[in-house]
């Protein structure tokens, strides 16, 4: 019997079909130094975000089960209540150290971060003013907390400066993500925090592409005054969960009043472990911080692409089909590299996405470029 639930579904389902949208998860198994299996088939993956390669790094495998064999395997409770196991304080004082803030809240992931930050700051009567392309879950956090949504065109400052006199609020938060996910280019911090501060408004950066790859591992916002750095743990990182770095008054508020991070399970220990021993390899290697931007260099070179600015090199196609055409020519040269489509980036500039880790090889990044210019960019 078909339900009108499923009617619901199927016509959905059938509609994006039809625009080359529909998504399909693929079971894969990633494997160190950038190699991923798909249908028996070895691929060298330019698509993951796991830069540093941190999610197979033995010592991070090692802290992370020994974890989980001294703690057990789940957190057992919000951390507000019983989850608070010994390691998350290491955690949150690692973080600031590495962003050289006061203090650091670690949550459950970045999504649960940006939609929890943003609600326990401001509400009705305030405003949130968004970079155009800024993560999804930022957009998310924004319209959570009632404060109104004013986006302004990608990195324009000038326009932004016009909106922040042209509306009016008690409190505001202006955020942006330091590197653009789908992009890869970076937000002009300096000039952002700059304005912020003669607004008396707030600046939140998302460094979930930044942190472990930029400025010897400590992201976008380092050496510029941004009261709010929250980013991932999640990519570079190589394991999961998000963070807020701030100032001990802030970090203790969104303690206080975040709802997801007050009515979520703790992370589970082997994560906690898996990022400290993460970061203290961040900290320390400041060579291997440095291989993902350099390999995207590479490449952008190699093509005589603009020159990369993060080890995420976006190549635009337009079309859904288009991307979806790349994205299986590469996959038969044995390059694995997602077509990224509409509703993630904006329509009609549909895309490959190449993300460059430290674990690549140069010989694989002239393949790769060589690829790209015979096969993508002649066709389209
Ligand atoms: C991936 C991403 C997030 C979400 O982080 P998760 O830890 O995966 O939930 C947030 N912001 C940006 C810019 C991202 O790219």
């Amino acid at each position: 019997m078909t339900t009108t639930l499923d009617q619901f579904a199927t016509t959905k389902l059938a509609s994006l079909d039809a625009a080359s949208l529909r998504r399909r998860i693929n079971p894969i198994t990633r494997c160190p130094n950038a190699i991923a299996l798909r249908d028996g088939q070895r691929l060298i993956s330019f698509s993951c975000n796991d830069y540093l390669n941190l999610s197979q790094h033995p010592a991070v495998i090692a802290a992370s089960v020994a974890a989980t064999q001294r703690y057990g395997v789940g957190a057992g409770a919000s951390r507000l209540v019983t989850g608070d196991h010994p390691l998350y304080r290491t955690l949150e004082r690692r973080l600031a150290d590495l962003k050289t803030t006061a203090d650091a809240v670690v949550f459950g992931s970045g999504y649960l971060a940006n939609i929890g930050i943003i609600p326990a700051l401001v509400g009705a009567g305030d405003a949130v003013f968004i970079d155009e392309l800024a993560h999804a879950c930022i957009w998310a956090g924004a319209k959570l907390s009632g404060a109104a949504v004013l986006p302004f065109p990608h990195n324009d400052v000038a326009h932004l400066t016009h909106l922040l006199a042209a509306h009016p609020w008690r409190h505001a938060i202006i955020a942006t993500d330091g590197v653009f996910s789908m992009d890869g280019d970076r937000a002009p911090i300096a000039a952002l925090a700059t304005i912020a501060s003669t607004h008396g408004a707030w600046l939140m950066t998302d460094d979930a592409h930044g942190i472990g790859v930029l400025n010897a591992g400590r992201g976008t916002a380092h050496g510029t005054a941004v009261p709010l750095q929250m980013g991932t743990l999640s990519k570079a990182v190589g394991g999961y969960g998000g963070y807020l770095c701030a100032s001990a008054a802030v970090c203790d508020l969104i303690r206080n009043r975040a709802r997801s991070f007050i009515y979520t399970t703790g992370l589970p220990p082997g994560v906690v472990a898996a990022a400290i021993a993460s970061l203290d390899l961040i900290a320390t290697d400041p060579d291997l911080c440095a291989r993902p931007l350099r390999h995207a260099r590479h490449f952008t070179d190699a093509l005589g692409l603009p020159a990369a600015q993060s080890p995420i090199v976006p190549l635009i196609l337009g079309a859904a089909e288009t991307a979806l055409a790349a994205q299986a020519s590469l996959a038969a040269a044995g390059f694995l590299v997602t077509a990224i489509r509409p509703p993630t980036v904006p329509d009609g500039t549909a895309r490959l996405r190449f993300a460059f880790t430290a674990g690549h090889h140069e010989a694989d990044i002239e393949r790769l470029a060589n690829h790209v210019r015979t096969s993508i960019m002649i066709a389209a």
